[in-house]
């Protein structure tokens, strides 16, 4: 089926419940969300869209980006969503790659895209994108693409990933089994970019015919997140790691409580313990947590909270620290890398299958055969499950150190040197090393007010993780290299220290 169906049956069920807001004025209720996205169904159509064909999404979230997404599934389109914070010749080249027939584009974001080969259509110009509206919604077969998405691109090029209808449908139906329940009065806030999770996660409340509420700046802005929270009520939202930390520091600077605010999922990347700890101690039992990557999206565990609302259970830590066991849709193995199963306990590559799998990049064959071995997804990433399926993520492969012939875990290193106070943000790589094949780097931003000593955060190091572990060279930096999803880029840090 069409995932975009979802939306034309809330319509129907529900045509006056209010559907988008912008700010705290709403947009359009389902009725007027379902008919708009038509028109702009209508308009593609007219531009020559036939199913099959890429429509790239180049906004930073709004109600327009709503039914842009919408109105590109009407017409069979799949689309192609690109963050509004990269640099107009990255987008250029996702276009390109995606070979999109067209690109929507506001805010003059069209500026620098280069010869991409798709028209553009700039609606903050004027550019009309709506046109006779289409009756029907064009039928998809579940393998059929429904969004490709480029990953963010950490350990090197992006690559497009084939997400279909059926990953969707199965990834829409795990979250409210696995992840939360969502109720059409409940409201769903863009924080994050609609073109990552947040956007994926748009379908659950369409399914669920709930509110969706875009903020005015388009962006993350604590004090409007907090307030909208407040204004609008049992609001749900997606937020990067590094988002739950700038909202906990900045509702206790402001003495704010976090009303209105009902769940926060939590994805992306690492989530140290210290940080969701203080979350939690401050907004209360609202934070579920999801591990998933652009080839299984949203999909591979979840943490809910009840999971880890008692505080007295003797395994709390651990659990709060872990990603939580595999969702309903997929079944997880940790590999040996060879594709045998290892026993629980011990450390491998985290292998997934199931309908929220994707079938392969896009036009990358070769990409594609290493990312599977017998059937199973190689997710590239470290974990270790235990006995009642827990499973925390060490690190990505491609980021563990070999020194002396042991493997050492960044993150290990990284939740010690947190807990010291003299740090605000820590990320540790591998450097060459004649002697020892690698050793251990810390890049480190210092607190306000504190100084970098070497000799104290070694003793805080030895108190905490075997000696072999610990930082040989501490490097101070005032901000750490990161993506624009907050993922911080090791590949830029290691190359620091080759220059
Ligand atoms: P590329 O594949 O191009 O290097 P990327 O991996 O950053 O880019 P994404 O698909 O956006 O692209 O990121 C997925 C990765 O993010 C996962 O494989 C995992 O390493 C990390 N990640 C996702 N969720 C979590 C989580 N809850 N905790 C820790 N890490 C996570």
């Amino acid at each position: 089926m069409n995932i975009g169906v979802w939306l034309e049956r809330a319509a129907a069920r529900g045509p006056g419940r209010p559907a988008i807001y912008l700010g705290a004025e709403q947009a359009f209720d389902y009725a007027g969300f379902d008919a708009t996205a038509r028109a702009v169904a209508g308009g593609l159509v007219a531009q020559g869209i036939e199913p099959g064909d890429r429509v790239a999404i180049f906004m930073a979230n709004s109600p327009a980006y709503l039914l842009a997404l919408y109105g590109a599934w009407y017409a069979g389109a799949a689309v192609v969503p690109i963050n509004a914070k990269l640099h107009a010749a990255e987008a250029g080249w996702i276009i390109r790659d995606a070979r999109a027939r067209i690109v929507l584009v506001t805010d003059r974001l069209a500026q620098g895209l280069g010869d991409t080969g798709a028209a553009v259509i700039d609606i903050a110009a004027g550019d009309a994108v709506m046109g006779a509206p289409v009756t029907g919604v064009a039928a998809r077969a579940p393998d059929d693409l429904a969004w490709l998405f480029y990953t963010s691109g950490t350990t090197g090029r992006p690559k497009g990933v084939r997400i279909t209808h059926r990953m969707l449908v199965a990834m829409s139906l795990a979250y409210l089994a696995d992840v939360d329940a969502v109720s059409p009065e409940d409201a769903t806030l863009y924080a994050a970019p609609m073109s990552h999770g947040a956007g994926l996660y748009a379908m659950v409340h369409v399914l669920r015919g709930a509110r969706h509420v875009c903020p005015l700046s388009g962006g993350f802005d604590e004090a409007e997140i907090l307030d909208l929270a407040r204004h609008h009520g049992r609001v749900h939202m997606f937020a990067a790691p590094t988002m739950v930390k700038r909202l906990t520091a900045h509702a206790r600077a402001t003495g704010a409580t976090g009303e209105g605010l009902r769940s926060v999922i939590y994805a992306g990347g690492p989530m140290y313990l210290a940080d969701i700890i203080e979350a939690v101690d401050h907004f209360g039992d609202i934070f579920i947590q999801i591990y998933g990557q652009g080839e299984c999206p949203m999909a591979i565990t979840a943490l809910p909270r009840s999971d880890v609302s008692d505080r007295s259970h003797p395994r709390w830590r651990a659990r709060l620290g872990s990603v939580g066991r595999a969702q309903s849709v997929v079944e997880l193995r940790i590999g040996d890398g060879e594709g045998q199963e290892v026993a629980r306990g011990q450390a491998g590559e985290i292998m997934v299958r199931g309908d929220a799998v994707m079938p392969g990049y896009w036009h990358n064959p070769e990409a594609s055969a290493k990312a599977f071995a017998g059937g199973w997804l190689l997710t590239g990433d470290i974990g270790v499950m235990d006995t009642d399926g827990y499973v925390t993520l060490q690190d990505r492969s491609k980021d563990m150190i070999i020194s002396g012939g042991s493997n050492i875990y960044p993150r290990e290193v990284e939740e010690a040197l947190l807990t010291h106070p003299a740090l605000s943000e820590v990320s540790v790589v591998g450097r060459a090393d004649p002697d020892w094949g690698e050793v251990v780097v810390a890049f480190v931003v210092i607190a306000p007010g504190a100084v970098l000593d070497v000799a104290a955060l070694d003793a805080h190091c030895l108190a905490r993780i075997a000696r072999f572990k610990r930082p040989k060279q501490y490097v101070e930096l005032s901000d750490l290299p990161k993506n624009n999803y907050g993922k911080v880029l090791k590949t830029e840090l290691r190359a620091r220290l080759d220059g």
